[in-house]
């Protein structure tokens, strides 16, 4: 992947690098915090070369925030922290023959030797763990989080059902720290879907996203309901065992009972790397699992050791990423859809194709010029590909291939839905509905608003929604929360049970964080991560719209075109109007925690053994919630210590130091019921 910079002056350097960095944060936190990628691996790529490139031509602009110094994003707050003496990172990328080439080239200069002997492992495509072990005996699960401090996850590893919870044979040393990838089979992962589907829950993009959020589950009981591997492909800490090559240690990880990456190979040199990189290309669908490329990595460790790693990557290692798989077929139809915001996008359906292991029909064409640009008809063969498995796009027409029965397509100049004019705005590539009744409009808002992310009312399927707003029942969001139950028994098939179920729901979401409420709230621009960035800084609705442009630009991270659209969504009286229906029916409109007041302030809990109702870290939160620290270690200086089922050593101590010990039912009580 080449980005070509050279005209590119200082000045706009300095200013596109720093939208790069703001957009790959952005994305960064979608993929990595929330498992919940909003753009293909390979638009990520390219935006991270393009970073480097400009980097690379001034490197006086790189600063320490730069993703090309860091590795993937911080830890959850939700989980214990685990630091990693050993840094967990990431891998530099290779897109072609040239880029392995010149990896090599690199390597043996450094080195200063002729050839150099590599070890070629297929790249997994799921969450990196590290997973230490004490006399043989597993004792910790993290993950990656930023490469130097990660997320407990030890409960969650253990259910696991191939990492193994004491090691095989003989030949153990008293502490290894194995790292590998957690991952889904392909299989799993379409049942997964499947059945989240039936519950109207949201589906995982990938099965990468999956096993991500299936390992950080607060609840190790649902990690184990689903079906993860694990597989190793090194070692990070180690004591008493000296190894001299990669290909040894993962002889000895299979020993020691660990699944080892299939088919890794010793090549002798770059030419053979680069052919065995050929094989697994024409294979890659052949694994149950996802692969997103191979890792090319120096043999001898001591090799390795003498070349080193930057803050972001081994300089002994590199990855070769597959392209973007790619298949032909044939447009069936162009369609419009009418989006939350009015916006207009042009849909292409074509005949279903298998891509990346799963089935693709439609593809959306963003905007009508990209539809003049592609000139895409109906009948036309099409190139589509689904590049890191999320959006399928089409690449190209096969123009060649046309009969002369193809139809051009015609934007429409009325709302498919509400029969409304559809308008272009000076400066804007999107055709707006601007009837902002038009029920398709108003559905997706109420869908958004409900959505999982935002105020969460999960009995509210968009059916029921569709149905409420074409029976006129409601007509905006807040309007829900003034829904009676004869209301919803007015629709068909609808239960007691259910429509109670979601009055129950709707009356639950008053309480959300106030992060949720503005990412409910549909403003344009505004997605989950600036949302928790306006919360933080005005911790109020109010405040927010009391704000300036300027105040709100002022936010590191968020743009001036975001800023501007935040009011402008303030600034519209039909906005306000219902704002200030959802504070009448008493939806949360500050931070939560400034509301509750914070009763446990100054209070430091330690806990010891396990509770009933609580994992350790739902308990840590909700004190720290209420104003408390969660520690640890018992000192002098803790005030509450909290005993579980089969407490610890915490517990003697506390005894001894004369702290206040407390059980699970008083512990309850003192939280006000809040589980
Ligand atoms: P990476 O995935 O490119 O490579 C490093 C990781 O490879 C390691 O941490 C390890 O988990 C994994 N790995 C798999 N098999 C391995 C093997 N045999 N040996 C060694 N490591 C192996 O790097 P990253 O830092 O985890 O992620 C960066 C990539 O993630 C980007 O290139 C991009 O494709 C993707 N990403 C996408 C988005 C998005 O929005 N779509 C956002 C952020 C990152």
């Amino acid at each position: 992947m080449k980005i070509d910079v050279s005209n590119v002056t200082y000045e706009q350097a300095k200013k596109r690098l720093k939208e790069l960095r703001h957009l790959l944060h952005y994305h960064s936190y979608l993929y990595y915090v929330l498992n919940k990628p909003k753009i293909s691996d390979y638009e990520y790529d390219r935006l991270f070369q393009e970073l480097l490139a400009l980097e690379k031509k001034f490197p006086s602009l790189i600063t320490p925030d730069s993703p090309s110094q860091r590795v993937g994003a911080p830890p959850l707050k939700t989980f214990k922290t685990v630091h990693h003496r050993i840094p967990m990172l990431s891998l530099g990328n290779a897109f072609d023959d040239t880029d392995l080439m010149n990896f090599d080239k690199r390597v043996k200069r450094e080195l200063s030797i002729p050839t150099v002997e590599y070890v070629t492992e297929l790249k997994m495509d799921g969450l990196a763990v590290s997973i230490r072990y004490e006399n043989g005996i597993l004792v910790q699960g993290a993950t990656r989080g930023d490469g130097t401090t990660g997320e407990d996850v030890t409960l969650n590893v253990r259910t696991i059902r191939n990492v193994p919870l004491k090691l095989f044979g003989d030949d153990i040393p008293p502490l290894i720290e194995v790292r590998g990838e957690v991952i889904m089979y392909k299989k799993d992962f379409e049942e997964l879907n499947k059945e989240r589907e039936r519950k109207g829950e949201s589906l995982f993009a990938n099965p990468r996203n999956a096993s991500a959020g299936s390992l950080r589950q607060l609840d190790s009981h649902i990690t184990a309901e689903r079906k993860l591997h694990m597989i190793a492909y090194g070692i990070g800490e180690v004591q008493g065992k000296m190894f001299k090559t990669q290909f040894e240690i993962l002889q000895y990880l299979k020993k020691i009972g660990f699944r080892i990456s299939p088919e890794a190979a010793i090549c002798p040199d770059i030419e053979e790397v680069i052919k065995r990189c050929k094989y697994y290309t024409a294979h890659r669908n052949d694994y149950p699992f996802g692969a997103d490329g191979v890792v090319v990595k120096v043999n001898s460790i001591e090799l390795q050791n003498k070349l080193g790693a930057t803050s972001h990557e081994p300089r002994w290692a590199i990855a070769y990423k597959f392209p973007p798989e790619e298949a032909e077929t044939v447009v069936r139809d162009i369609i419009v859809q009418v989006g939350r915001t009015g916006t207009v996008t042009p849909v292409a359906i074509f005949e279903p194709v298998e891509l990346e292991g799963s089935t693709v029909s439609r593809a959306t064409l963003h905007n009508e010029d990209q539809v003049k640009k592609l000139d895409i008809r109906i009948n036309d063969h099409i190139i589509v590909r689904k590049a890191g498995s999320v959006i399928p796009e089409v690449v190209r027409v096969l123009k060649e291939k046309r009969t002369g029965k193809e139809i051009p397509f015609e934007m429409p100049k009325r709302c498919p839905v509400c029969g409304g004019p559809l308008v272009r705005l000076p400066g804007e590539v999107a055709v707006r509905c601007i009837n902002a009744s038009c029920p398709a409009q108003v559905k997706e808002r109420i869908i958004h608003f409900a959505s999982r992310d935002a105020m969460d009312i999960d009995a509210l399927g968009e059916k029921i929604i569709n149905s409420l707003v074409d029976m006129k029942i409601i007509s905006d969001y807040a309007d829900l929360y003034y829904l009676k139950k004869e209301d919803l028994l007015k629709l068909e098939r609808m239960g007691d049970k259910l429509a109670t179920k979601i009055i129950k729901n709707i009356q639950e979401s008053k309480n959300r964080k106030l992060a949720n409420l503005i990412y409910a709230l549909g403003i344009f621009q505004v997605g989950k991560y600036t949302s928790e960035l306006l919360a933080n800084k005005f911790k109020s609705i109010d405040a927010i719209r009391n704000a300036s442009e300027e105040e709100i630009a002022e936010i590191e991270g968020i743009g001036p075109i975001t800023a501007k659209s935040i009011r402008n969504f303030f600034s519209s009286e039909q906005n306000i109007k219902v704002i200030e229906k959802l504070r009448k029916a008493g939806v949360k409109m500050e931070e939560k925690i400034e509301k509750k007041g914070m009763p446990l302030k100054g209070e430091k809990f330690v806990f010891t053994g396990s509770l009933k109702d609580f994992t350790r870290s739902e308990a840590e939160e909700l004190v720290k919630e209420l104003g408390a620290e969660a520690t640890e270690t018992v000192t002098k200086k803790t005030t509450i210590v909290v005993v579980g089922e089969k407490p610890g050593k915490k517990y003697e101590k506390a005894k001894k130091l004369g702290i206040k010990i407390i059980n699970e039912e008083e512990f309850k009580k003192l939280i006000g019921g809040k589980k």
